[in-house]
Protein backbone atom coordinates (compact mmCIF):
# COMPACT_ATOMS: atom_id res chain seq x y z
CA UNK A 1 0.00 0.00 0.00
CA UNK A 2 1.24 3.66 -1.01
CA UNK A 3 1.46 5.86 1.71
CA UNK A 4 2.16 9.60 1.91
CA UNK A 5 3.74 10.96 5.19
CA UNK A 6 2.31 14.55 5.41
CA UNK A 7 4.28 17.18 7.29
CA UNK A 8 3.28 19.97 9.52
CA UNK A 9 6.15 22.31 10.98
CA UNK A 10 5.37 23.09 14.35
CA UNK A 11 5.93 27.51 14.29
CA UNK A 12 7.45 27.63 17.31
CA UNK A 13 10.61 26.20 17.94
CA UNK A 14 11.62 25.00 21.32
CA UNK A 15 14.93 26.30 23.46
CA UNK A 16 17.48 23.34 23.01
CA UNK A 17 19.41 22.63 25.88
CA UNK A 18 23.19 22.57 26.55
CA UNK A 19 24.82 18.94 25.62
CA UNK A 20 25.70 18.73 29.63
CA UNK A 21 22.32 19.28 30.60
CA UNK A 22 20.40 16.36 28.40
CA UNK A 23 20.71 13.57 31.17
CA UNK A 24 17.96 10.49 29.62
CA UNK A 25 14.63 11.64 28.55
CA UNK A 26 14.22 14.75 29.81
CA UNK A 27 13.73 16.88 27.30
CA UNK A 28 11.71 16.41 23.80
CA UNK A 29 12.41 17.81 20.17
CA UNK A 30 9.86 19.88 18.34
CA UNK A 31 8.39 17.31 16.26
CA UNK A 32 6.59 13.64 16.60
CA UNK A 33 5.55 11.14 13.94
CA UNK A 34 1.95 9.81 14.32
CA UNK A 35 -0.71 7.61 12.89
CA UNK A 36 -3.65 5.84 13.35
CA UNK A 37 -4.98 2.15 12.79
CA UNK A 38 -8.67 1.45 12.70
CA UNK A 39 -10.17 -2.09 11.74
CA UNK A 40 -11.22 -2.41 9.09
CA UNK A 41 -9.17 0.31 7.65
CA UNK A 42 -5.75 -0.29 8.20
CA UNK A 43 -2.82 1.47 9.40
CA UNK A 44 -3.63 5.07 7.97
CA UNK A 45 -2.58 8.79 7.68
CA UNK A 46 0.87 8.86 8.59
CA UNK A 47 1.94 12.47 9.54
CA UNK A 48 4.87 14.56 11.20
CA UNK A 49 3.14 16.81 13.66
CA UNK A 50 4.41 19.12 16.52
CA UNK A 51 5.29 17.89 19.25
CA UNK A 52 1.75 17.51 21.64
CA UNK A 53 -0.07 16.04 23.87
CA UNK A 54 -2.66 13.14 23.15
CA UNK A 55 -6.00 13.35 24.21
CA UNK A 56 -7.43 9.71 25.40
CA UNK A 57 -10.96 8.40 26.26
CA UNK A 58 -10.50 7.14 29.76
CA UNK A 59 -11.70 3.83 28.79
CA UNK A 60 -8.66 3.52 26.35
CA UNK A 61 -7.66 0.27 26.48
CA UNK A 62 -3.70 0.94 26.88
CA UNK A 63 -4.77 2.49 30.41
CA UNK A 64 -6.87 -0.86 31.41
CA UNK A 65 -5.07 -4.08 29.94
CA UNK A 66 -1.65 -2.84 28.84
CA UNK A 67 -1.73 -3.34 25.08
CA UNK A 68 1.12 -1.91 24.14
CA UNK A 69 5.29 -2.47 22.64
CA UNK A 70 7.99 0.31 22.25
CA UNK A 71 11.39 0.32 20.71
CA UNK A 72 14.45 2.33 21.57
CA UNK A 73 17.30 3.66 19.15
CA UNK A 74 19.80 6.25 18.99
CA UNK A 75 21.09 8.60 15.98
CA UNK A 76 24.49 9.49 16.30
CA UNK A 77 25.84 12.95 14.85
CA UNK A 78 29.51 11.79 12.97
CA UNK A 79 32.67 13.38 13.09
CA UNK A 80 31.90 15.25 9.64
CA UNK A 81 28.06 16.30 10.64
CA UNK A 82 26.68 12.88 9.21
CA UNK A 83 23.61 11.82 11.21
CA UNK A 84 23.66 7.94 11.59
CA UNK A 85 21.33 5.29 12.27
CA UNK A 86 22.85 2.21 13.86
CA UNK A 87 20.49 -1.05 12.29
CA UNK A 88 17.19 0.89 12.45
CA UNK A 89 15.82 -2.44 10.44
CA UNK A 90 16.13 -4.88 13.25
CA UNK A 91 14.01 -2.32 15.85
CA UNK A 92 11.23 -2.20 13.08
CA UNK A 93 11.70 -6.15 12.77
CA UNK A 94 11.26 -6.80 16.85
CA UNK A 95 8.60 -3.88 17.23
CA UNK A 96 6.38 -6.55 14.94
CA UNK A 97 7.50 -9.54 16.96
CA UNK A 98 6.27 -7.72 19.66
CA UNK A 99 2.87 -6.47 18.30
CA UNK A 100 2.80 -10.38 17.33
CA UNK A 101 2.80 -11.36 20.99
CA UNK A 102 0.90 -8.48 22.10
CA UNK A 103 -2.00 -8.84 19.43
CA UNK A 104 -1.60 -5.57 17.53
CA UNK A 105 -1.72 -5.56 14.39
CA UNK A 106 1.89 -5.57 12.17
CA UNK A 107 3.37 -2.52 10.60
CA UNK A 108 4.83 -2.10 7.12
CA UNK A 109 8.24 -1.89 8.51
CA UNK A 110 9.70 0.53 5.55
CA UNK A 111 6.67 2.86 5.98
CA UNK A 112 8.02 3.34 9.47
CA UNK A 113 11.48 3.47 8.86
CA UNK A 114 10.97 5.92 6.25
CA UNK A 115 8.55 7.96 9.08
CA UNK A 116 11.67 7.91 11.42
CA UNK A 117 13.85 9.70 8.47
CA UNK A 118 11.07 12.23 7.79
CA UNK A 119 10.86 12.98 11.78
CA UNK A 120 14.54 13.18 11.63
CA UNK A 121 15.13 15.43 8.93
CA UNK A 122 12.26 17.78 10.47
CA UNK A 123 14.56 17.45 13.86
CA UNK A 124 17.74 16.95 12.31
CA UNK A 125 19.28 19.85 14.33
CA UNK A 126 18.35 17.97 17.50
CA UNK A 127 20.91 15.31 16.97
CA UNK A 128 23.62 16.62 19.58
CA UNK A 129 27.32 16.79 18.82
CA UNK A 130 29.16 16.20 21.41
CA UNK A 131 31.42 13.29 22.50
CA UNK A 132 28.76 10.03 23.79
CA UNK A 133 25.98 12.33 23.45
CA UNK A 134 23.04 10.97 20.85
CA UNK A 135 19.26 11.24 19.99
CA UNK A 136 17.62 8.51 21.57
CA UNK A 137 14.50 7.36 19.43
CA UNK A 138 11.07 5.91 20.96
CA UNK A 139 8.59 4.66 18.47
CA UNK A 140 6.11 2.59 20.71
CA UNK A 141 2.25 1.75 19.84
CA UNK A 142 -0.53 2.04 21.89
CA UNK A 143 -4.27 0.28 22.20
CA UNK A 144 -6.79 3.58 21.87
CA UNK A 145 -10.25 1.76 21.30
CA UNK A 146 -13.00 2.88 24.72
CA UNK A 147 -13.71 -0.39 25.58
CA UNK A 148 -13.76 -2.46 28.42
CA UNK A 149 -14.12 -5.83 26.99
CA UNK A 150 -10.95 -7.67 27.43
CA UNK A 151 -10.31 -8.06 23.99
CA UNK A 152 -7.61 -6.96 21.63
CA UNK A 153 -8.17 -3.14 20.67
CA UNK A 154 -9.69 -2.64 17.03
CA UNK A 155 -8.03 1.20 17.09
CA UNK A 156 -4.30 1.80 17.79
CA UNK A 157 -1.62 4.42 17.51
CA UNK A 158 1.83 4.05 16.79
CA UNK A 159 4.24 7.30 17.27
CA UNK A 160 7.82 7.75 17.52
CA UNK A 161 9.09 11.20 19.93
CA UNK A 162 12.99 11.94 19.54
CA UNK A 163 14.76 12.75 22.91
CA UNK A 164 18.31 13.86 22.97
CA UNK A 165 20.62 12.02 25.70
CA UNK A 166 23.53 12.95 27.20
CA UNK A 167 26.44 10.75 27.87
CA UNK A 168 25.89 7.74 29.59
CA UNK A 169 29.27 7.68 30.82
CA UNK A 170 30.09 10.98 32.12
CA UNK A 171 33.56 10.08 33.03
CA UNK A 172 34.30 7.27 30.40
CA UNK A 173 33.20 3.50 30.64
CA UNK A 174 33.05 2.18 34.11
CA UNK A 175 32.26 -0.71 35.85
CA UNK A 176 28.55 -1.50 37.44
CA UNK A 177 27.07 -3.43 40.48
CA UNK A 178 24.64 -5.34 39.96
CA UNK A 179 22.23 -7.19 42.48
CA UNK A 180 21.33 -11.00 41.22
CA UNK A 181 17.56 -11.06 41.69
CA UNK A 182 16.69 -14.44 43.74
CA UNK A 183 12.78 -13.85 44.61
CA UNK A 184 11.47 -11.50 42.15
CA UNK A 185 10.85 -12.39 39.24
CA UNK A 186 10.91 -11.37 35.32
CA UNK A 187 9.55 -13.67 32.88
CA UNK A 188 8.88 -17.22 32.14
CA UNK A 189 9.11 -19.14 28.59
CA UNK A 190 5.86 -18.76 27.03
CA UNK A 191 5.25 -15.23 28.00
CA UNK A 192 6.01 -11.86 27.19
CA UNK A 193 9.49 -11.47 28.14
CA UNK A 194 11.00 -11.83 24.71
CA UNK A 195 8.28 -8.94 23.75
CA UNK A 196 9.26 -5.15 24.45
CA UNK A 197 6.01 -4.07 26.19
CA UNK A 198 5.45 -2.00 29.22
CA UNK A 199 4.24 -4.68 31.63
CA UNK A 200 7.59 -6.08 31.52
CA UNK A 201 9.14 -2.91 32.82
CA UNK A 202 6.55 -2.03 35.41
CA UNK A 203 6.72 -5.91 36.88
CA UNK A 204 10.41 -5.30 37.02
CA UNK A 205 9.86 -1.80 39.24
CA UNK A 206 9.86 -3.12 42.36
CA UNK A 207 12.84 -5.48 42.17
CA UNK A 208 14.67 -2.25 40.87
CA UNK A 209 13.95 -0.33 43.90
CA UNK A 210 14.76 -2.58 46.12
CA UNK A 211 18.28 -3.34 44.61
CA UNK A 212 18.91 0.56 44.72
CA UNK A 213 18.31 0.88 48.05
CA UNK A 214 20.85 -1.56 48.69
CA UNK A 215 23.39 0.34 46.26
CA UNK A 216 23.02 -1.68 43.21
CA UNK A 217 22.19 0.14 39.53
CA UNK A 218 20.51 -2.89 38.24
CA UNK A 219 19.01 -5.98 38.98
CA UNK A 220 20.47 -9.45 37.33
CA UNK A 221 16.94 -11.66 36.38
CA UNK A 222 17.43 -15.31 37.09
CA UNK A 223 14.96 -17.98 34.94
CA UNK A 224 11.42 -17.91 36.42
CA UNK A 225 11.26 -21.61 37.20
CA UNK A 226 14.28 -22.44 39.13
CA UNK A 227 15.70 -19.52 39.69
CA UNK A 228 19.18 -20.84 38.56
CA UNK A 229 19.50 -19.99 34.98
CA UNK A 230 20.80 -16.46 33.92
CA UNK A 231 18.79 -13.97 31.64
CA UNK A 232 19.08 -10.73 31.29
CA UNK A 233 20.08 -7.47 33.11
CA UNK A 234 17.19 -4.27 33.43
CA UNK A 235 17.88 -3.22 30.29
CA UNK A 236 20.84 -5.49 28.89
CA UNK A 237 21.71 -8.68 27.70
CA UNK A 238 24.41 -10.41 29.63
CA UNK A 239 27.79 -11.64 28.64
CA UNK A 240 30.91 -13.66 30.76
CA UNK A 241 34.37 -14.44 29.85
CA UNK A 242 35.35 -17.50 31.39
CA UNK A 243 38.41 -19.12 30.78
CA UNK A 244 39.25 -17.15 27.52
CA UNK A 245 35.46 -18.41 26.35
CA UNK A 246 32.51 -16.04 25.70
CA UNK A 247 29.43 -17.07 27.32
CA UNK A 248 25.52 -15.33 26.74
CA UNK A 249 22.42 -16.93 27.65
CA UNK A 250 20.45 -18.17 24.83
CA UNK A 251 17.53 -16.88 23.41
CA UNK A 252 15.15 -18.99 25.15
CA UNK A 253 11.60 -17.07 24.85
CA UNK A 254 11.97 -15.23 28.21
CA UNK A 255 14.49 -12.66 27.06
CA UNK A 256 15.00 -9.92 24.68
CA UNK A 257 16.62 -10.46 21.64
CA UNK A 258 18.64 -7.24 21.63
CA UNK A 259 20.21 -5.66 18.85
CA UNK A 260 23.76 -4.94 20.74
CA UNK A 261 23.77 -8.38 22.20
CA UNK A 262 23.17 -9.48 18.37
CA UNK A 263 26.03 -6.82 17.23
CA UNK A 264 28.25 -7.94 19.74
CA UNK A 265 28.29 -11.59 19.07
CA UNK A 266 29.15 -10.93 15.43
CA UNK A 267 32.02 -8.91 16.69
CA UNK A 268 33.31 -11.70 18.86
CA UNK A 269 33.30 -14.26 15.83
CA UNK A 270 35.32 -11.58 13.63
CA UNK A 271 37.80 -11.94 16.48
CA UNK A 272 37.76 -15.67 16.51
CA UNK A 273 37.17 -15.33 19.70
CA UNK A 274 35.53 -18.67 21.22
CA UNK A 275 31.73 -18.14 22.03
CA UNK A 276 28.88 -19.35 23.48
CA UNK A 277 24.55 -19.03 23.19
CA UNK A 278 23.55 -21.17 26.10
CA UNK A 279 22.06 -22.26 29.31
CA UNK A 280 24.81 -20.69 32.13
CA UNK A 281 23.83 -20.79 35.63
CA UNK A 282 24.26 -18.62 38.46
CA UNK A 283 26.35 -22.19 40.40
CA UNK A 284 28.19 -22.11 37.23
CA UNK A 285 29.65 -18.26 37.22
CA UNK A 286 30.22 -18.59 40.96
CA UNK A 287 32.31 -22.20 40.64
CA UNK A 288 34.26 -19.89 37.99
CA UNK A 289 34.79 -17.03 40.33
CA UNK A 290 35.88 -19.05 43.32
CA UNK A 291 38.25 -21.07 40.62
CA UNK A 292 39.91 -17.78 39.41
CA UNK A 293 38.72 -18.21 35.94
CA UNK A 294 36.01 -15.98 35.77
CA UNK A 295 37.70 -13.17 33.80
CA UNK A 296 34.97 -10.90 32.56
CA UNK A 297 31.84 -9.95 32.98
CA UNK A 298 29.52 -7.38 30.46
CA UNK A 299 25.97 -5.62 29.96
CA UNK A 300 24.97 -4.81 26.54
CA UNK A 301 22.32 -2.49 25.20
CA UNK A 302 21.54 0.87 23.05
CA UNK A 303 21.83 3.23 26.24
CA UNK A 304 25.69 2.04 27.67
CA UNK A 305 26.72 -0.24 24.54
CA UNK A 306 28.80 -2.36 26.89
CA UNK A 307 28.43 -2.01 30.93
CA UNK A 308 31.27 -3.86 32.54
CA UNK A 309 30.03 -5.59 35.68
CA UNK A 310 32.56 -5.03 38.47
CA UNK A 311 30.55 -6.66 41.50
CA UNK A 312 27.61 -9.42 41.29
CA UNK A 313 26.13 -9.57 44.61
CA UNK A 314 24.46 -13.60 44.74
CA UNK A 315 22.95 -15.01 47.98
CA UNK A 316 25.45 -13.48 50.95
CA UNK A 317 28.24 -13.32 48.35
CA UNK A 318 29.68 -10.11 46.68
CA UNK A 319 31.51 -11.73 43.59
CA UNK A 320 34.31 -8.87 42.53
CA UNK A 321 35.08 -9.65 38.88
CA UNK A 322 37.85 -8.00 37.05
CA UNK A 323 38.99 -6.43 40.26
CA UNK A 324 35.90 -4.10 39.34
CA UNK A 325 37.83 -2.33 37.09
CA UNK A 326 36.83 -2.51 33.27
CA UNK A 327 37.89 -5.89 31.11
CA UNK A 328 39.97 -5.61 27.96
CA UNK A 329 37.59 -7.69 26.01
CA UNK A 330 34.68 -5.31 26.87
CA UNK A 331 37.25 -2.47 26.66
CA UNK A 332 37.87 -3.64 23.32
CA UNK A 333 34.26 -4.34 22.02
CA UNK A 334 33.03 -0.51 23.47
CA UNK A 335 35.71 0.97 20.97
CA UNK A 336 35.12 -0.93 18.04
CA UNK A 337 30.59 -1.26 18.37
CA UNK A 338 30.75 3.03 18.67
CA UNK A 339 33.53 3.30 16.90
CA UNK A 340 31.26 1.57 14.24
CA UNK A 341 27.99 3.49 15.36
CA UNK A 342 29.86 6.73 15.00
CA UNK A 343 31.06 6.09 11.55
CA UNK A 344 34.83 6.02 12.53
CA UNK A 345 35.26 2.61 11.32
CA UNK A 346 33.35 0.69 8.47
CA UNK A 347 30.93 -2.04 9.95
CA UNK A 348 29.69 -4.96 8.56
CA UNK A 349 27.07 -4.06 5.57
CA UNK A 350 24.09 -2.72 6.43
CA UNK A 351 24.74 -2.18 9.80
CA UNK A 352 25.10 2.15 9.43
CA UNK A 353 22.64 4.35 8.08
CA UNK A 354 23.07 7.47 7.12
CA UNK A 355 20.29 10.05 7.10
CA UNK A 356 20.44 12.08 4.04
CA UNK A 357 20.73 15.29 3.55
CA UNK A 358 16.85 16.59 2.91
N1 LIG B 1 16.96 -6.52 27.56
C1 LIG B 1 15.98 -5.67 27.87
C2 LIG B 1 14.92 -6.10 28.81
C3 LIG B 1 15.98 -4.36 27.34
O1 LIG B 1 15.03 -3.48 27.67
C4 LIG B 1 17.02 -3.98 26.46
C5 LIG B 1 17.04 -2.59 25.87
N2 LIG B 1 16.29 -2.52 24.70
C6 LIG B 1 18.00 -4.93 26.13
C7 LIG B 1 17.95 -6.19 26.71
C8 LIG B 1 19.09 -4.60 25.15
O2 LIG B 1 18.55 -4.51 23.85
P1 LIG B 1 19.22 -3.58 22.74
O3 LIG B 1 20.62 -4.03 22.61
O4 LIG B 1 18.41 -3.85 21.50
O5 LIG B 1 19.09 -2.19 23.22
Amino acid sequence: MAYTIKIEESHSKKQKPADHELGFGKYYTDHMFIMDYDAGQGWHSPRVVPYQPITLDPAAKIFHYGQSVFEGLKAYRAEDGRILLFRPDRNFKRLNLSNVRLSIPQLDEELALEALLKLLNVDRDWVPSSEGTSLYIRPFIIATEAALGVAPSTQYKFMIILSPVGSYYEEGIHPVKIHVESSYVRAVAGGVGHAKTAGNYAAGLRAQEEATDKGYSQVLWLDGVHRKYIEEVGSMNVFFKINGKVITPALNGSILDGITRNSILELIKQQQIPVEERQISMEEVYEAYQNGTLEEAFGTGTAAVISPIGELQWRDEKLVIHNGQTGELAAKLYDLLTSIQLGRIEGPEGWVVELPNS
